[in-house]
């Protein structure tokens, strides 16, 4: 075994209270890494190291910022193919999907890089003889970031990279499956020269360093993605904090692909089987609804099930591998949980749903499709957050619009059609963040908003330049010259 990996606190890299390990999903015998877990003490401390920081930091150069992100994004792209490797081993994406991620982690600093040197502000007259106005944007302060294990470094890199942009300090908390990815992107990042202490790294459960980040009054914001139920305890704990922190919440889906008659079949089926089983369906924008229209429904059902015969599950870091194991026991049992859910409840299980046996011990299941199901059913309404994915028939375009939109959720969603008139119907009446036409609901780019609507997300958008909205707060000066 290797050295346990330390905790980053104002600068330096210290040792923790307890030790945790990643497991390696796709073989359980096999321990990526041993972590220091910070405690509350020491998530205190990285606190009161981003407070120190925060007022050289936000007054530092945008040329200071823009070079030390060209720095961290030069070491990810160069590291591409080692780091995406350490993801996939922890997380079981993947070798190319993995790889995939860490790119577009560089490729995201290497966006705000540019973002770092973009002039803001605004200057008017004012209504009132004589005075001016100046509207600026100010960074909010120190911002704690509380993030998900499905994507270890996408997510990390595009709330940190603003942050740090807009001239914030950070204590970023990860998921405790993921510390491996977290503290490999740390590293990077404590190597561009920022100052210590503008950056921090806490590892440890959500009970106790998330908990401490919510309940501090120096802690000015939260970002978080994750769950629902988190994000709920999380909007709560802000609003009644004092100072009250602001907020921005990325949360779960149950993301619907609508099919209709016209679409081309080969088409829609590819996109299906990416936007509801890749990354093992471990994603916030998986297509678990397949709506599709009674022209088609037979033939995709049949060709659905053709090709996901045709998937091979097995260890993430295997050539050829389209899906990787389950991330971890407690998600498959709630798979499991949901394949009964399902089946109790009158869909039928058209394909998979078995656990599979492979060379090493890992957590396989063969990605699921339920057929005759009904929007009403738990599988149609809940997020499984797994391989599993429930065709529900519909009479035509209208109701499958209906059904589409007939869900708590608001984060992404799709359709497959050659017509433009129903294109362009549901790009306007989708009640979700994002929308794809004959595309994956899961695949986004790295420049533009990514966000939902309804119970999926809650405050500003996240990525691109929309991403400022959180990170900075507008200030309005008047002045009598
Ligand atoms: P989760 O259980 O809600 O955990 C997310 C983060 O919150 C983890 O770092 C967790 O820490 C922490 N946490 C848990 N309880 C906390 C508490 N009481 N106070 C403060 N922090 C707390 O979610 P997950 O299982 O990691 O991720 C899967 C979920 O994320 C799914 O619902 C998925 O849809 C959602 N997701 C959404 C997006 C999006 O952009 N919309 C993207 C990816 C994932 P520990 O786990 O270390 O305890």
């Amino acid at each position: 075994m290797t050295a346990i990996l330390k905790n980053f606190i104002g600068g330096e890299w210290v040792d923790g209270s307890a030790v945790t390990r990643n497991i390696n999903p796709s073989n359980t015998n096999d321990v990526v890494g041993e972590y220091a877990k910070a405690d509350k003490a020491q998530t205190e401390k990285a606190i009161a190291a981003a407070k120190a920081a925060f007022p050289a930091w936000s007054r530092s150069t945008p040329q200071e910022r823009y070079d030390a992100f060209n720095k961290i994004s030069a070491e990810i792209l160069a590291r591409k193919e080692e780091l995406g490797r350490l993801l996939a081993r922890e997380e079981g994406k993947t070798l190319p999907e993995g790889i995939g991620e860490v790119a577009r982690a560089g490729q995201i600093f290497a966006f705000f890089a540019g973002e770092a040197l973009r002039l803001t502000g605004e200057k008017g007259a004012s209504v009132r003889p004589g005075l001016e106005v100046e509207i600026t944007r100010e960074p909010v302060g120190v911002v704690g970031m509380i993030t998900p294990w499905n994507f270890p470094i996408a997510i990390p890199a595009w709330k940190i990279a603003p942050a740090l942009c807009y001239g914030n300090t950070v204590v970023f908390k990860p998921a405790e499956l993921v510390p491996g990815s977290a503290h490999a992107l740390s590293e990077i990042i404590t190597r561009s020269g920022i100052p210590p202490g503008v950056f921090n790294l806490v590892v440890g459960s959500g009970s106790v360093v998330g908990q401490t980040l919510l309940d501090h009054p120096d802690v000015a914001a939260i970002s978080f993605t994750g769950s629902v139920q988190t994000g709920r305890k999380i909007a709560q704990a802000c609003v009644l904090s004092t100072p009250m922190k602001k907020f921005q919440l990325e949360m779960g889906g149950k993301n619907p692909l609508v099919v209709l008659d016209d679409a081309d079949l080969k088409t829609a089926v590819e996109v299906a089987v990416n936007g509801a089983y890749f990354s093992t369906g471990q994603r916030c924008t998986a297509s678990s609804r397949l709506i599709v229209t009674a022209g088609i429904h037979d033939r995709f059902v049949e060709a659905m099930t053709e090709r996901m015969k045709a998937l091979q599950v097995d260890d993430a870091l295997k050539a050829g591998v389209h899906i990787g194991p389950v991330v971890d026991q407690s998600q498959l049992d709630q798979d499991l949980r949901y394949l009964k859910v399902g089946q109790d409840e009158g869909a039928k299980l058209a394909f998979g749903g078995e656990l599979l046996k492979r060379e090493t011990p890992g957590h396989y299941l063969q990605p699921a499709l339920f057929t005759e199901a009904n929007n009403n059913m738990r599988i149609a309404r809940e997020e499984i957050f797994g391989p599993v994915a429930a065709v529900i028939r519909a009479k035509n375009y209208e109701e499958a619009l209906a059904i589409s939109n007939d869900t708590e959720f608001g984060l992404a969603s799709g359709i497959c059609t050659t017509s433009l008139k129903y294109a362009t119907h549901y790009k306007r009446n989708s009640e979700a963040g994002m929308v794809m036409v004959n595309l994956p609901t899961a695949g986004v780019d790295y420049h533009v908003p990514f966000g939902g609507r309804k119970g999926s997300s809650y405050g500003a958008r996240e990525q691109g330049s929309y991403a400022r909205e959180f990170y900075t707060t507008v200030k309005t000066a008047y002045t009598n010259p």
